[in-house]
């Protein structure tokens, strides 16, 4: 396997080793060892690309040194390649456009003969694959990863050919040569635990220190030898385990923003990015949309406990956002998020004996419908739960029909879920702080979640007052930090 080892400019590397600021051997390691991941958009065409390794070139120089850089496919390329498998199937078989963005990359940085020699390479062998497809009129899962790594395995080789170039000694690998070997899930493969091992001997025994390994993300083989993707948007796991793997100083995730925020910011502002977030809460705001990592790619840094970071490629002197183990405990409130347009939907039994089963028979007909609950409060006669857009109930849903004899099931349109990223340790004071605001605003809560997670409090009002009530609490806990009087005796009410 060719692992696109990158024509050198010896001097010019020479000459940039000299200048790291820590070439290891007895010298005090005082660099901070990271893995940095960048996605597609920040790979987008040349002038991405150049950004990306510019900043990769001036980090080292300031002491952040990556031991391996984890790239997606350039730009839409995953997207891309999707498309030409399914045109591949109707009887049409067309990668130009591949051929271009990738070439002209490679045209537009002057990379050589030996680096377009790699790429169309590939990109033959994906044109024969995509013949194959069209024969066949087969494509399965495990074609389809074959397909779409095509994506990766492009990208590094010129990412690491541009570093050469600018003087910074890199080397491209496919994901499986350095040791990321899955289980064979196609399309959504997991890591298997002997890959930790593997990866660690690689970097310890096979990469040169003062060489950055730049490493196709998203993709990987199974024992046997076949490719697999760790499903969409897979970089980010392939960040963490092997920075997990060879136990690095920190995770670095770069995109174009300054970190996680506290708010949306379309919606708010004056949103501001989060300093420190737990791993629990990150996970929580991944679950409401925000832009952080999938909770499964956070993973291998939780058990590792090695801090991810989520840097601004435009604004790297800022700090960004750390991802680690414990909460900020300076601030009451992490973050502020809202999923819109929801249903309430209130059953009430109406057997007003045996509230026994109750519950159970109304979670089996959600499961039965494919109804996935969001938010929920019980009593024992009666339950409250919100459905998202995507999973709504209608006048005579079929759900209505089997609950119906033994429940009465009333449908609210037009609600919100507003959710608080905090410790509930302190909810008490987060509570009476969002009253405070609600109640000077004159916002109803229709319904109250929390304690499922130790990180979320939940509440429920109406769509139209959720601007209004999301700009307050805001205000109040990232602004004006509004006050309140907590009692000072210790008994709790
Ligand atoms: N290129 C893959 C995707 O678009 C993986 C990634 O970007 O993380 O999903
Ligand atoms: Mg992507």
């Amino acid at each position: 396997m060719n692992t696109g080892s990158m024509v050198l400019e010896s001097e010019k590397i020479e000459a940039f080793k000299e200048g790291m600021p820590n070439r290891g051997g007895d010298e005090k390691h005082e660099d901070k060892r990271v893995v940095m991941k960048f996605g597609g958009s920040s790979l987008a065409d040349a002038e991405r690309i150049e950004h990306v390794a510019q900043l990769i070139k001036s980090q080292i120089a300031i002491g952040n040194r990556p031991a391996a850089v984890i790239c997606s496919a350039m730009g839409k390329t995953t997207n891309n390649l999707l498309n030409a498998g399914d045109f591949a199937l109707e009887g049409r078989v067309n990668v130009d456009a591949l051929r271009t963005l990738h070439h002209t990359t490679i045209k537009e940085f002057d990379l050589g003969q030996h680096v377009a020699d790699d790429i169309t390479e590939l990109l033959n062998e994906l044109e024969n694959m995509l013949n194959g497809v069209k024969l066949l009129q087969e494509l399965s899962p495990r074609s389809l990863d074959m397909l779409v790594s095509f994506g990766e395995r492009m990208s590094i080789r010129i990412m690491a050919a541009r570093l050469n170039q600018i003087g910074v000694p890199a080397e491209a690998y496919d994901s499986w040569t350095i040791g990321m070997i899955t289980t064979s899930e196609f399309g959504d493969a997991r890591v298997l635990p002997s890959s930790m091992e593997k990866i660690k001997n690689t970097f310890s025994n096979k990469i040169d220190p003062n060489t950055v390994a730049i490493v196709t993300g998203f993709i990987g083989h199974t024992e046997s030898g076949k490719i697999t993707t760790l499903g969409r948007g897979g970089s980010d796991l392939t960040a963490t385990t092997i920075g997990a793997a060879c136990s690095l100083d920190e995770i670095q995730v770069w995109k174009d923003v300054d970190g996680i925020m506290s708010c949306d910011p379309r919606m708010v502002r004056s949103a501001v990015p989060i300093s420190r977030v737990s791993f629990e809460e990150a996970a929580e705001l991944a679950y409401f949309g925000a832009k952080v990592l999938h909770p499964i790619a956070m993973m291998p840094a939780m058990e590792a406990q090695i801090p991810v970071r989520v840097k601004n490629s435009y604004n790297p002197s800022h700090p960004g956002t750390v991802i680690n183990k414990d909460r900020d405990n300076e601030n009451l409130v992490t973050a502020i998020t809202c999923k819109r347009d929801i249903q309430l939907i209130d059953i009430t039994s109406t057997r007003m004996l045996g509230a026994y089963g109750f519950l159970s028979k109304v979670f089996n007909t959600f499961e039965k419908h494919k109804l996935s609950v969001d938010v929920l409060a019980s009593s024992e006669v009666s339950v409250s739960l919100t459905l998202d857009k995507k999973s709504s109930v209608y006048k005579g849903h079929p759900l209505c029909d089997d609950l119906g004899d033994i429940a009465n099931i009333d449908v609210k349109e037009g609600k919100a879920i507003i959710t608080l990223i905090t410790d509930i340790k302190r909810s008490s004071e987060v509570l009476a702080t969002v009253f405070k605001v609600f109640m000077e605003k004159g916002i109803e809560v229709e319904m109250l979640s929390q304690g499922a997670s130790k990180v979320n409090i939940s509440f429920i009002v109406s769509d139209s007052l959720v601007e209004s009530a999301i700009h307050s609490l805001h205000m109040c806990f990232f602004e004006e930090q509004c006050e309140i009087t907590m009692p000072t005796n210790d008994k709790e009410v």
